[in-house]
């Protein structure tokens, strides 16, 4: 069976997609902002998380000029519980260098934009300004993958092959059609029919063509290379309050930075856990704990780090000051008032007194 022609496809997908999109706020109005923004918070998050963030977000700051002139603190804070907080960080300093101008329309400028990669780039030309950019995320990758039964890993000798193929639907779909919408209507396939784990091929508007379906097996596509496993670290954590306030830290600039957390460090063994917890807090914010009781555990997987954290209650004496890992440290009486990572609020959530929702697990 030889890979579906791209005009069948196109011809096929097109009007699927404008009889079965879904109703998203980032689809009523379309402007190059709102775009670039539910692109970001859509990178690792699903749909229906990213909704009530990116009304919020929209309501607070309507559009670059507005987001321009926010305080980095206070945009990190919309985003607590998104995670991977370098999106926001980038969207930011997008926003400070284009407010005036507005978004550029090519990818190349897109691309020269901190934090917009191919994808994101494809995604705003093409929704936003109708530029033929072909564009391959999570979604269209399992698509164009099954449709073809490609052999190869498309993160690694199958990626260039792959953008080829969407360049190649791009081609076909000639200027009948807004690329917006043929990027939409793969990534629109993907995320509601032609899903990771179940494949509903009898609803798949290019089942005809379609070469893993025609094969019977379309799990077994996209062809991975076997991933590395994450590395197991241990870490410990301690909620101590002070005058009905908890003593968090903010990071610096890198993993997280600017977020805020409970004091805590990892430790590689070999040191007791509790030993480990008061020498952080002894080193972090000069303060002198005891441990009054063991709360919890915490697994938090990020992209190759799987972090075990036990979580105590402590108590301590002396006025807590930012040392070796924090640039500021505060008594905050309610958490939600900093931006935090969802690490954070899941070791937050550990502690009873709080009454924080838990966090599902992620960056
Ligand atoms: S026929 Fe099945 S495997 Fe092929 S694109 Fe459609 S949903 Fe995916």
């Amino acid at each position: 069976m030889t890979p579906p022609d791209a005009a069948d496809l196109v011809a096929a997908l097109i009007p699927w997609y404008r009889r079965h999109r879904r109703d998203l706020p980032w689809r009523r109005e379309v402007d190059p902002y709102r775009v670039l923004l539910s692109e970001l918070m859509l990178q690792q998050t699903r749909v229906d998380t990213v909704v009530p963030y990116f009304e919020r977000f929209v309501a607070r700051w309507p559009d670059l000029a507005s987001l321009a002139a926010a305080d980095e603190e206070e945009v990190l804070r919309e985003w607590s519980g998104l995670g991977y907080y370098s999106r926001a960080r980038n969207l930011l300093r997008c926003a400070r260098l284009v407010a005036e101008g507005g978004l550029p329309s090519t990818v190349s400028e897109l691309r020269a934009l901190p934090g917009i990669g191919p994808y994101t780039a494809g995604a705003v030309a093409s929704i936003a300004y109708g530029v033929s950019a072909p564009l391959v995320d999570g979604n269209v990758e399992r698509v164009l993958c099954r449709l073809d039964a490609r052999s190869e890993d498309p993160r690694g000798a199958g990626r260039a092959p792959l953008w080829a193929r969407a360049t190649e639907l791009h081609r076909a779909a000639g200027d009948e059609i807004h690329p917006g919408d043929l990027n939409q209507a793969l990534m629109e396939l993907g995320a509601t029919v032609c899903t990771p784990r179940a494949p509903s091929c009898v609803r798949c508007p290019v089942a005809a063509g379609c070469r893993a379906h025609g094969q019977g097996d379309p799990l077994a596509y996209p062809r991975r290379a076997p991933r590395r496993r994450p590395t197991p670290v241990r870490g410990v954590a301690g909620l101590l309050w002070i005058d009905g306030g908890i003593v968090l830290g903010r990071r610096p600039a890198g993993l997280l930075g600017g977020l805020w957390e409970p004091v805590g460090a990892e430790h590689p063994g070999g040191v007791e856990p509790e030993a480990a917890l008061v020498a952080a807090f002894a080193t972090q914010v000069g303060v002198e704990i005891e441990i009054v009781s063991r709360l919890g555990v915490v697994v938090h997987t990020f992209t190759h780090r799987r972090l075990t954290t036990i979580v105590y209650e402590v108590r301590g004496s002396g006025a807590p000051t930012p040392k070796a890992r924090y640039t500021e440290v505060r008594i905050v009486s309610d958490p939600e008032s900093v931006p935090l990572s969802t690490l954070a609020r899941r070791i937050l959530a550990v502690g009873p007194q709080l009454g924080l929702p838990l966090a599902a697990e992620g960056s």
